[in-house]
């Protein structure tokens, strides 16, 4: 993995007067000027009493990233993972873990490095920080690249391009993408986006960038058996390279530098830089580019028939092999158990959230049918209760009209019609349980005077007054109702023909003594009253009301003002 990702431009910094900026400042110079790196971090360490909470866990992020670039991978590790549990800062913590991806990767702790960088992915999209997104991408972009997936690693890659933050260009975007294409052997020397690569790192001041470029390409010669080419472009590189004094491409331009020779026939030439590129190892090294060195320089003293030295080289060409082989299916493997165990957590939880989603489903259309039926109980009931509502009015206004068509409008006892067929029903009745009754007839004597000496309305008051007399001496179970002008009908129940005639006595009486006042002073009135009985004419109301009237008759005629029964034989008594 390239520290090119690191590189910043320079600032000349003297004195500490803000030191979140010094802070700033001194981070951008971690990899463009190491050692005014390393110079301001002691600086701003002399501050440390006056830096806010922030600004110490700022400095503790930087100080872990010294102490990996010095190679204490494991105390760095330590101090990363203070920052992201404890500094409580989302810029810092996401930073301090892209830094930790790129640690565990490089110390081959690569389970770890691939759980870390499925987690990161998992909360890029919660990043909003556009410099601690750009270094995930751009880590995970790597990591995924380190395992073979070049797709994926492409379009991380990618997904920096889209959102480059300031201060950045699209060198390192480009950069990855090379790499990734070049791993997966999709680059030709004359693929355009090689030099698009080298060009934008160039303009942007990225040295370490530009050369990792030029080496893809001369590695390119090599493989389209275009050494002289290569040789060429790493001779042109070769000052660049030595400057940057970076170890990786100090290596790696040996190594091709080697090869190179090698097709060219030149032996000499490629031992001399093979011994070189091996001088360039700590021990231990395992490389891919050593691996290249030491089959060089197996072949060279096979072709020279140096059997002992080519065994020697032989055989630590298969340990770089073995060893990268190793390395390389480490990685690997470490990625596909770590998707392996991502795609089943994913699985439960989908799994999960399916049946979540199915129960919650469940209880949702539970409660909607709950409340549909709520609400067609309540409409029923609405529907219910305006109908009955209906009814109750109609009832009542049935009632009302029953009333009137029953009623006689002046007085409020029973019509003519409707005395006369309440009569016959009580008759009937009464027939079956051969009980007695009276049918009383009663007319007003004189009373077209009263109407004309008075006027209606005193007719009127006096009709009035004749029912409140009646009343007085009626039964519940008595019918009384206007039978016209002022003509009353009686119906005494459970009566005898005496007892009938002393009730109808005694209403004759009260109307005579009541007078009614009026305007010309008091009137007094009388009435003429004529009773049939069943006793003598049985329960057919037709025949009493005949007797009645014609009794009611004799009374007029026999000077008014009294009280006349039929009689057995039809002849009428005076009471
Ligand atoms: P008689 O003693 O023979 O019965 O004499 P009368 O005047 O009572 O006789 P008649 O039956 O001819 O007169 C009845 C009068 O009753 C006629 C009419 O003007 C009056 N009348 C009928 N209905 C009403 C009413 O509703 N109000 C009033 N004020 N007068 C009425
Ligand atoms: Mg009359
Ligand atoms: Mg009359």
């Amino acid at each position: 993995m390239a520290w090119s990702a690191l590189v910043q431009p320079a600032h000349a910094v003297t004195a500490v007067t803000n030191p979140t900026a010094f802070l700033e400042q001194t981070e951008s110079l971690r990899t463009k000027d190491h050692p005014q790196f390393v110079q301001m971090l002691e600086q701003i360490h002399r501050e440390t009493p006056r830096l806010t909470q922030r600004e110490q866990w700022y400095l503790r992020y930087l100080d872990a990233w010294e102490t990996m670039f010095r190679g204490d991978y494991s105390q760095s590790e330590l101090q990363l993972r203070e920052v992201i549990d404890h500094s409580g800062d989302v810029t810092l913590a996401g930073k301090a873990s892209a830094l930790l991806l790129y640690n565990l990767g490089t110390n081959q702790r690569y389970d770890e490095a691939f759980a870390l960088a499925n987690r990161l992915t998992t909360a890029l999209p919660k990043i909003s920080d556009p410099h601690v997104r750009y270094a995930t991408l751009m880590y995970l972009s790597q990591m995924l690249d380190f395992a073979g997936q070049t797709d994926l690693a492409i379009k991380y890659a990618r997904m920096m391009e889209d959102a480059i933050p300031p201060g950045e260009t699209s060198c390192l975007p480009l950069n990855l993408q090379v790499a990734a294409l070049y791993n997966s052997k999709r680059l030709t020397s004359s693929s355009p986006i090689i030099q698009q690569a080298i060009d934008t790192c160039v303009v942007a001041g990225q040295p370490i960038a530009t050369n990792s470029m030029w080496l893809v390409l001369s590695s390119l010669y090599l493989d389209e058996s275009q050494p002289d080419k290569a040789l060429a472009l790493l001779d042109r590189i070769a000052p660049s390279i030595r400057t940057s004094r970076y170890h990786f491409h100090l290596l790696s331009s040996q190594a091709e530098q080697a090869q190179a020779y090698a097709k060219l026939g030149n032996d000499n030439e490629a031992k001399k830089a093979a011994l070189d590129a091996i001088a360039l190892g700590r021990p231990g090294d395992i490389s891919e580019w050593l691996r290249v060195v030491y089959e060089v320089l197996y072949q060279i003293e096979k072709k020279h028939g140096n059997d002992a030295a080519a065994l020697a080289y032989y055989e630590q060409y298969v340990i770089q092999d073995k060893g990268y082989l190793n390395d390389v299916s480490a990685r690997t493997l470490a990625y596909e158990m770590t998707q392996q165990h991502t795609l089943v957590q994913k699985l439960e939880t989908d799994s999960l959230s399916k049946q979540n989603s199915i129960l919650r489903l469940k209880q949702a259309l539970g409660t909607k049918a709950v409340e549909t039926s709520r609400l067609y109980i309540i409409l029923l009931l609405l529907v219910l209760a305006s109908i009955v509502f209906w009814l109750l009015r109609i009832k009542r206004s049935q009632l009302r009209f029953k009333k009137l068509s029953s009623q006689d409008g002046l007085t409020g006892i029973f019509n003519h019609q409707h005395f006369i067929s309440e009569a016959d029903r009580a008759l009937r009745v009464l027939e079956k349980k051969h009980g007695a009754a009276c049918l009383i007839f009663i007319d007003l004597d004189y009373f077209k005077q009263v109407n004309d000496t008075h006027g209606h309305a005193v007719g009127d008051a006096v009709l009035k007054r004749t029912v409140a007399i009646c009343e007085q001496h009626l039964r519940p179970t008595d019918l009384f109702g206007r039978l016209g002008g002022e003509e009353f009908g009686i119906l005494l129940l459970d009566c005898s023909r005496d007892q009938g005639k002393a009730i109808a006595d005694r209403i004759r009486m009260a109307i005579q003594a009541t007078p009614v006042d009026a305007d010309r002073g008091v009137i007094s009135f009388s009435a003429s009253v004529g009773l049939a009985s069943t006793d003598t004419s049985g329960y057919g109301l037709q025949r009493l009301c005949r007797e009645a009237d014609a009794a009611l008759y004799r009374a007029k005629r026999t000077g008014r003002n009294r009280v006349i029964a039929d009689t057995e034989d039809g002849s009428l008594v005076e009471a």
